[in-house]
Order: structure tokens, then C-alpha cells, then sequence
């Protein structure tokens, strides 16, 4: 039967925060930000074992408490320069325990909203798929293009847009030959390096509150999510 394996990359520094310490390790609440996606993957039922990529200098991870996850969370100290060399050298270390055609869900450790049901909706819409998918949502602002200068060059159409999420469900064998194919500078996500070998990954309906903690206000926006439940 086809396992499913989760893989969060938290190997960033964050810069865009503006802060020193990685964004996966500022606190929401009494916990990092990187425990809450660490724990929807691994108190998944459906979900075996969850990879986490650290930079190989990381002193923080092992300063917190993961016990209760016991071996269904393996660190693994191999990020790279980039997300996806990150992602992709986490997938070379899990060739060891995973089999070619189980499935790999990729998630941010910097979306720390995701929900379990979330995950059973990837899950149901694409174990049957050839490809994999993503969750994603339309997108519901109007785009402007800048002309480099912060006037409008022109609008954008939204029609058929959505803007990509994670967690990103693909076989581990496919999606190691497809980021081995691409420039890692070049690609945000799993998807994208799959669509460039010709695939057409299955765009699942994501949420608003499943967002990306980039700038310091996503932070307190996160807190008040995760403290509605
Ligand atoms: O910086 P960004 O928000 O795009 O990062 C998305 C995810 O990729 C984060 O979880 C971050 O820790 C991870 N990442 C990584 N290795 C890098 C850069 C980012 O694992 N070199």
C-alpha cells in the first residue's frame, strides 16, 4: 500500500522579517512556530513519519522538547541554499525509509494554521491523481503590475489565478527527478519544478488561514487563528 510521508523544509533564515533569530523559531504562544505545522503532520493518522530539514548549524531545534512525536519526527540536518535544495536533499536522505512511489507531502514550517482537515481534503482529492497537487485559492485581489517605479503599468487579470500553499503532495521518486532538473534559485515551490517537466499538479481548494508567516504582522494574525481553536 502507498505510504504518505510529510517533509517540512525549516532550514531559512527569515530575512524578510527583519529579525535575527529564523522565522520558524519566533514564538506563538508558549511554543516556536515551527511546532504547529510539526504537529498536524505528525498527529495525522493517515501520515507515517515527518522529515524536518534544519540548517546543518542549527543550535535551536534540539533545545525544545519534541518527545511526544517520539519517531514519528526525524530531524535531519541537511538544508541547502535555497527552499528547494533544501527540499530536495531532505528527499535524497528519505530515499533510505520511503519507497519510490509513496507519496511526499511538502509543507511549509512557516504555515503553522494548517489544519487537519486541510490535509484530509489533499489527501482525498489526490491519492487518485497520477501527479499529486497542492492546496491553493483563487485569487480575489486585483492584481497591478508595477512599473518599477510604484506606478500602475497595468492590471492584471485574475481570471483562472490561484495563489499556491502548502502542504504540496507529490511521489517522492518524481519530485526528486524533477527538482534535480531545475535551478533551485528559480523555483518557490514543488509544483513548479514538477509543471516544468511537463505535469499538471491538481490544485486543491486551500483556506485563507493556512498563510505563509513572511512579514511581522503575519505573525500576530497567525496567533489569533491558531487561538480560535
Ligand atoms: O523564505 P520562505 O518563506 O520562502 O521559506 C519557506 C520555507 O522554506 C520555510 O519553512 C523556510 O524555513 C524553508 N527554507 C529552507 N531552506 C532555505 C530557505 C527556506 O528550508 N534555504
Amino acid at each position: 500500500m502507498t505510504g504518505y510521508f510529510g517533509l517540512i523544509p525549516a532550514a531559512g533564515s527569515g530575512a524578510r522579517m527583519g529579525e535575527a533569530l529564523p522565522k520558524q523559531y519566533l514564538s506563538i504562544g508558549d511554543h516556536p512556530l515551527l511546532r504547529y505545522s510539526v504537529r498536524q503532520l505528525c498527529t495525522h493518522t493517515a501520515v507515517q513519519r515527518t522529515f524536518i530539514v534544519l540548517h546543518p548549524e542549527d543550535q535551536l531545534f534540539s533545545r525544545y522538547d519534541w518527545s511526544e512525536f517520539g519517531n514519528r519526527l526525524v530531524p535531519l540536518y541537511c538544508g541547502g541554499a535555497t527552499r528547494a535544495e533544501s527540499v530536495l536533499r531532505g528527499l535524497e536522505r528519505m530515499r533510505a525509509d520511503v519507497d519510490r512511489e509513496d507519496w511526499v507531502l511538502v509543507h511549509d514550517a512557516a504555515r503553522p494554521c494548517l489544519t487537519g482537515e486541510l490535509i484530509d481534503r489533499l489527501l482525498t482529492e489526490v491519492s487518485a491523481d497520477e501527479v499529486g497537487g497542492l492546496l491553493a485559492i483563487p485569487v480575489a485581489d486585483t492584481l497591478k503590475r508595477n512599473d518599477g517605479e510604484r506606478h500602475v503599468l497595468r492590471t492584471e487579470s485574475r481570471d483562472q489565478l490561484w495563489q499556491a500553499q502548502t502542504p504540496q503532495m507529490f511521489r517522492l521518486h518524481a519530485l526528486v527527478q524533477a527538482l534535480r532538473a531545475v535551478d533551485p534559485r528559480r523555483v518557490t515551490d514543488e509544483a513548479s519544478a514538477m509543471e516544468q517537466q511537463g505535469y499538471h499538479p491538481r490544485l486543491v481548494m486551500g483556506s485563507v488561514a493556512n498563510l505563509k508567516v513572511t512579514y511581522p504582522e503575519d505573525l500576530a494574525l497567525a496567533e489569533l487563528l491558531l487561538a480560535r481553536d
